[in-house]
Formats: C-alpha cells, structure tokens, sequence
C-alpha cells in the first residue's frame, strides 16, 4: 500500500515537474528563437542599407543606369557571420535583374519589397541539402522616382544550426532532467510516506492492543457467567459470587472505553467552547484535599506547595483536571506505605510549572522514554494488579500538548518519580 502510494506520489510529482520543466524550456526556446531572428533581421536591414547608400545611380535617356562599384562583399565582412550577405541583386524598376553580387543561387528570385525566407535544394556531393534563404528587397528612390530595387539574400544555414544545437540540448537535457526529477521524485515520496507509514503503525498497533485488552474482560465475564449457570440450584453463593466478579469486569471494561472514547475524542484538539479562564491554584487545592484523603488511606505523606494565592490559566478546567488527577493516581498507586507524595506549583514569567512528585518504586531508565505510548505498562504483571490499562500518561499527555503544553518525567528507581506539566500563561 506504502509503495503504491510513494510511486503514485513520485508519478504526480514527475508529471507535474516534468510538464513545468517542458512548457519552461519550449518558452526559452520560443523566445531565443524570435530574439536570434530579430537580432538577424536587424543586422541584415542595417547592410542593405549600406549598400543602399554605396550604390550610384545615373540617368541615360529614360533609364537608369546602376553603378556598384563601391559595393562589394569583403567590405562587408565586420558584420557577425550568422548574418553574413551570400548574394546582392540589383533589379530596374521593371524587376529585371541588372546586376548581382556573391553566390546567387537559386538563380531566380522573387521581387517583392520586403522580408522573405526561402527553401531550395541544392546537391552537396552527390546528396540533396534543404537549405533556407532570408532575402530583404528594399526599393531604390531618386528624388522620390523608383529607380529600382536592391535585394540582399542572406543563408539562414549558420542561425539554424546554433539552433538545431539548442533543440538537441534541450531534447537531450529535458529527459535526462525528468528521469532526475523521477528519482528525487520517489525519494520525496518516501520521506512524506515516512510519518504517514508511522501513524498507521501507531494506529494499527493501538487497534491491537485495545482487542487485547477488551478481550480479556470479555472473556472472564463469559466463563463466570457459564460457571454460574452451571452451579446447583440450591447453590445460592456462587452465582451470587460470579455476578460480582462480572460486575468487576464490566466496571473494567467500562473504564477502559471510556478511557479509549476520551483518548479518540481530544484528538489533538480542544473544544473552543469549554476554553475558559481556570483559577489552576483552586483547582489545585481541590485535588490536593481529594488526594489527602486517599494518601493518608494508604499511610503516605500528602505536601501541598502552593504559594501563590490565584492564578488564572486559559483552559479547559475539566481536561487540566484530569491531567493531573492522572499522574496523582499514579504517585499514589505506585508509592508504598510510608512514602510521599506532593503536588507543586511554580510561577514563572510565561509559563507555569505543576509537579508531582512521589518517593515510590520509581520507572527503569529503559521504560522512560515510552512511558507515555498507549497501553505501555513498565511491568504488565505488577499493573494488573494495580488494575491500570496504560493509557492514564498517554491521556495526560494528549490533554497538555492540546494547551501547547509539555509534560516531563524524571524518574530513579526505587527513590521515586517526578512528572512536570508545563503550561503556558496566556492572557
Ligand atoms: P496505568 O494506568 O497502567 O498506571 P499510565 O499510563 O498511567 O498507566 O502509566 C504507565 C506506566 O508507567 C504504569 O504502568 C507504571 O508502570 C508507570 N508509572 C506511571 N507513573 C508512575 C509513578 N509515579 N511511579 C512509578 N511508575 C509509574
């Protein structure tokens, strides 16, 4: 499916480069084009003006006579050779040729004032050659009376082989460039697939781990149920038994959908309607009165260190609440009789710090750095006990990154375990 979608990405990506990369190069070719023929057209107007002005004319009864003497080619030869005259006619003003200059061929031309481009075959060695001539015919005036015409032809050979080598730079550098762009195509490909690839690995895995965990509830309901039914119908202790223990299981179950509902729900997001400004110091006080109870239920020691009298935070109150019942149901799930458990508040210029700290069993260094992945339990057998699912930090985590918050853990084995939920203070 991966590699389906990596080629499908470099295709698009080939296509979609390789039509800007043609379209780019048919228009630098297009305009170099004009811009040459310009540039000739220019060069070649300029000589025939010249020659214009070296050319002498003489009346003698009604016609004119042309005097070329001044003109030749050599004089000519300054000017760039792509624009180089190959042959100059001189015509009367009936159009009959008088004069010409250079190799004029084709013989005959036609006479029309003007630009013109002509194609001719001539034989090279035994082989057939087209070639392409531009001729310009400017009409020659005396005292506003046409005296006759000047054509200048010019071999468009040396023009058209500069760009036949452009055509082939282009024809050869254009594929070239698209197999590139191809190879840097699937190459992108497979960097965007990368955290697409991971997120249906997350996904997959967490699908997973929820069957599993579902499935072991499910079952235990199950056999209790069969085993009640089969109990004796004097037997009034026993199914009364495997009720409770379906009743047990089922509260499991419950907790973990709705564990699993909460986790899908705050997806990343929070609901702007519930955003409001939270006195976190109340809400502090209200769970460290909570957790005293239940620490001195278990004979831990319960600080509260709170020193600031109100602070407000923007935030969904009931989701900040749940972050941090999360980890003070940890500190005091996983620290013995004895221990300590506290909860801290810090301020500081744009953020605030809450703490909880314990004096418990402590995570393994190895165990840290997943410690807030979904279903991720340091020790499965020791949790089933406690009756965690592995999802309180992953909740933790979601519910504080959703306030562009950063939750941290410090951890030593048995000496205990610090989180800190950093958030910051918005007006
Ligand atoms: P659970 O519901 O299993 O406690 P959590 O996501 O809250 O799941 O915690 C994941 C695991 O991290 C726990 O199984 C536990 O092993 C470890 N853990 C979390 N908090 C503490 C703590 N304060 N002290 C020691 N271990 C902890």
């Amino acid at each position: 499916m991966f590699t389906r979608s990596r080629r499908r990405l470099a295709y698009w990506f080939t296509l979609s480069m390789g039509s800007i990369l043609i379209l780019f190069a048919f228009t630098v070719y297009h305009r170099q084009v004009k811009d040459r023929m310009r540039e000739f057209d220019a060069q070649v107007y300029l000589q025939t003006q010249k020659i214009a002005s070296l050319t002498r004319y003489q009346k003698q009864e009604k016609s004119w006579q042309i005097d070329t003497e001044n003109v030749s080619l050599p004089n000519l030869e300054t000017i760039p050779t792509e624009s180089r005259i190959t042959c100059i006619r001189w015509y009367d003003s009936q159009k009959r040729l008088l004069q010409f200059i250079g190799n004029c061929y084709p013989q005959r031309s036609l006479v029309i004032p003007g630009w013109q481009t002509l194609e001719y075959k001539c034989n090279f060695s035994g082989t057939t050659r087209h070639k392409n001539l531009r001729t310009l015919t400017l009409p020659l005036k005396y005292n506003q009376s046409l005296v006759g015409y000047l054509q200048v032809a010019v071999s468009l050979d040396p023009i058209q082989d500069s760009l036949g080598r452009s055509r082939l730079f282009l024809s050869l550098g254009v594929p070239i460039t698209l197999g590139f762009t191809g190879i840097v195509g699937w190459i992108l490909g497979g960097f965007a697939m990368q955290p697409v690839k991971r997120s249906y690995e997350q996904l997959q895995r967490f699908t997973a781990d929820a069957s599993h965990e579902l499935r072991a509830p499910v079952a235990a309901i199950l056999s209790n149920a069969q085993v009640g039914l089969l109990a004796p119908v004097d037997d009034s202790q026993q199914p009364r038994q495997r009720l409770e223990n379906i009743v047990t299981q089922s509260k499991s179950m419950s907790a973990l959908i709705a564990n699993l509902l909460f986790l899908a729900r705050h997806e990343g997001k929070l609901n702007p309607k519930d955003i409001a400004k939270t006195d976190i110091v109340e809400l502090l006080k209200s769970l460290a009165n909570q957790y005293r109870n239940l620490a001195r239920e278990k004979n831990l020691d319960f600080k509260l260190d709170v020193t600031t009298t109100s602070l407000e935070v923007c935030g969904d109150r009931d989701l900040l609440k749940q972050a941090i019942r999360n980890l003070l149901d940890n500190a005091v799930k996983y620290t013995p009789t004895g221990g300590m458990v506290g909860l801290e508040l810090s301020v500081k210029p744009r953020r605030i710090l809450i703490t909880v700290r314990d004096t418990g069993i402590g995570i393994p260094s190895s165990d840290l750095p997943y410690i807030f992945d979904r279903f991720y339990r340091v020790d499965k057998a020791r949790t089933r006990q406690t009756g965690g699912f592995g999802l309180g930090l992953a909740i933790a985590q979601q519910i504080i990154q959703a306030h562009d918050g950063k939750i941290t853990v410090e951890s030593e084995e048995k000496k205990g375990t610090t989180f800190q939920i950093c958030l910051p203070l918005r007006s």
